[in-house]
């Protein structure tokens, strides 16, 4: 390790104290500096020296920072307070400070993943700066050099290479582990966790125990048929009978790796069915630490490289033998012994892709996604260059709940599929809530400005502290004019500007049909409580690109198929990275448990199979 990067740790240690994610300091902080603390300047100062704070706007809410500062060095920036999303914003609380001073710069690039943290942490840093005299717009143009040394080429071998670490490929490197392998892991991004770290994180599987307690019915069965027809039976059977028969072994394999599951069982959007599963730890951060704790306990004979970029898999006689990559220092050539993983996720960040593929929608090019940025599709052109079949490439799924500024998943206020409604603009509904996704965007396309407001009350939010599963609290969005409060449906429809009369005939309606529980006009059945307790709340919603159902084609034992059927040997694929299994549409609450299977079961067999 470089020296210069052993001392930008220690101050990392120093800044991570204070920014534990999520955490409230009850620190005092001083906005001025005290007197004691403030020296004349020097003429040609940057700063006056002292320790100031400073506020800047993360995606959760208010960051705040403290940051000291000599006549002419930027010494130290400790996090004050942040609610930012644990795990996914981590690493912008670290590198950005420390960034910040080893450059003595505001230039410095904002991390991928955690964009909007990262921008609030450089505006708390300003904020904090601009009180101690600084030139912003200096620090902000000051070059931040890249200490980049000359080109070396590293040279890498184990048993099994697996390329990205998200859940797919987290859950093959633990799997082929735990079968006797070595394992190397290649990720582009500076952080491991891919989309599945950002993901609303909900599993389906059919569960003997939480919904027996719950009273809810379900089969395997069930499970496959709602699957298969929920996707216009275009996905393969044998896959899908995978699946749903894993599903539940897979979850207990994660409980028995210490991921904790809450007992609450529920339908997720578009997942047809109360069998969803929700992490004790917010977001997809369970499944990415507990996978790491566990490559951590057995760093000996694992390892995770990031800001490592596969390129190429390499094959001798028709055999996936390892894997070319691009690393921070050059070239990284990982040789496998026994089997390579694919696992690089889906490609809804890459509209040239979407735009290729795409036969169901409107031009994509000006919709958002809820994707991370590392979702460009790269392990599709890596697998059809050593010759793989790719299948239902045309299948992008789009979700009617996309954030309408950034297309994400954060901010929305909706608890639970039963409900809560939708109403476009005029304040009428328009489509069964409860219906498959690829149902639900569509008609959201035909409504004004793509555009519509979830409205729901205050059952779904006991308590003002009440949070989604993005960490995110009722008060704080309807605080920062995300989400909308009244006390009654009229005034409700005046603070979000649609018409007061549709919206109260939209909901006595509806509440009449939770009563009867007979289907509605657009074909809803499912219903839990009226919507009749105020306060009221109302958010807005978008289109925006969820995942991409089309990929590599495997078998059922993850092995990548040829354009002639033929199994490539060494070569296994899971996740979104491949294709038929979910068909035209995936439903909501099957892709954590797609990727938790596949991936354990490619990463055993290339660990095993010969
Ligand atoms: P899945 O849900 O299928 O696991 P994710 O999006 O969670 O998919 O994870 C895929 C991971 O693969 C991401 O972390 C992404 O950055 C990484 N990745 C994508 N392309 C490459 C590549 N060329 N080299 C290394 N890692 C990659």
């Amino acid at each position: 390790m470089k020296k210069s990067k052993r001392i930008l740790s220690l101050l990392l240690v120093l800044v991570m104290l204070f920014s534990l994610a999520g955490c409230q300091s009850t620190q005092p902080a001083s906005e001025e500096p005290t007197e004691e603390e403030v020296e004349t300047p020097s003429e040609d100062a940057l700063f006056t020296p002292g320790t100031y704070t400073g506020k800047g706007q993360g995606i959760n809410g208010e960051i705040e920072v403290e940051v000291t500062v000599t006549e002419n060095e930027i010494t130290n920036i400790k996090v004050l307070s942040h609610n930012e999303t644990p795990g996914v914003s981590d690493i912008a609380f670290t590198d950005i400070p420390g960034g910040i001073i080893e450059h003595q710069s505001l230039g410095v690039d904002t991390i991928a993943g955690a964009t909007e943290s990262s921008k609030g942490i450089l505006e708390a840093v300003a904020n904090a700066l601009e009180q101690a005299g600084a030139d912003i717009a200096a620090l902000k143009a000051k070059e931040v050099k890249s200490e980049k040394g000359p080109s070396v080429t590293t040279e890498k071998e184990a048993d099994v290479v697996v390329i990205g670490a998200g859940g797919a490929g987290l859950a093959a490197a633990v799997s082929a582990h735990e079968n006797g392998a070595s394992v190397i892991v290649l990720e582009k991004m500076p952080k491991p966790g891919g989309n599945t770290i950002l993901s609303g994180a909900a599993y389906n599987c059919v569960d003997p125990k939480r919904q027996e307690a719950a009273g809810i019915e379900d089969s395997v069965d069930l499970h496959f048929q709602q699957t298969y027809e929920g996707g216009d039976k275009v996905g393969n059977p044998e896959l899908i009978r995978i699946l749903v028969e894993n599903a539940y072994p897979t979850l207990e394999w994660l409980e028995g790796l210490g991921m904790e599951f809450t007992d609450y069982v529920f339908t997720v959007l578009g997942g047809l069915w109360p069998r969803a599963h929700r992490p004790a730890m917010p977001l997809g951060t369970g499944y990415i630490t507990t996978f790491m704790n566990y490559i951590e306990n057995n760093s000996s004979e694992m390892e995770v490289l990031l800001n490592v970029e596969a390129t190429n898999i390499i094959m001798e006689d028709g055999k996936a033998v390892g894997v070319r990559a691009e690393g921070p220092d050059g070239p990284v050539i990982v040789k496998a012994n026994k089997g390579v993983v694919i696992a690089t996720g889906g490609f809804s960040k890459n509209t040239e892709m979407l735009n290729q593929y795409n036969k169901t929608w409107p031009d994509l090019s000006n919709t958002l996604s809820t994707n991370h940025p590392g979702a460009t599709g790269d392990g599709i052109k890596m697998a059809v260059e050593v010759g793989a079949n790719l299948v239902g490439m045309e299948h992008i799924q789009l979700l009617p709940l996309g954030d309408p500024d950034t297309g994400s998943l954060a901010g929305n206020i909706e608890q639970a599929v039963e409900n809560r409604i939708f109403v476009n603009k005029d304040g009428n509904r328009f489509v069964d809530e409860g219906a498959r996704r690829d149902v639900m965007t569509k008609a959201l396309f035909e409504q004004e400005d793509h555009f519509l407001w979830i409205i729901l009350d205050s059952q779904n939010y006991p308590t003002p502290d009440t949070k989604n599963n993005f960490n995110e609290t009722i008060e704080e969005l309807v605080e920062a004019g995300r989400a909308f409060k009244a006390d009654t449906l009229e005034e409700l429809a005046e603070k979000i500007g649609v018409n007061p009369d549709n919206l109260v005939a939209a909901v006595e309606k509806f509440n009449e049909h939770v009563e009867t529980k007979e289907p509605d006009e657009f074909g809803r059945t499912l219903y839990q409580w009226k919507i009749n307790q105020p306060p009221y709340y109302a958010g807005a919603r978008k289109p925006t690109v969820h995942h991409t159902m089309g990929g590599i084609e495997i078998n059922t034992e993850a092995q990548v198929i040829d354009t002639n059927g033929n199994v490539i040997p060494g070569l296994y694929a899971a996740g979104e990275v491949t294709g038929g299994i979910h068909g035209t549409n995936r439903l909501g609450g099957n892709a954590l448990a797609d990727i938790n299977v596949f991936g354990r079961i490619a990463g055993r067999n290339a660990a095993t199979l010969e």
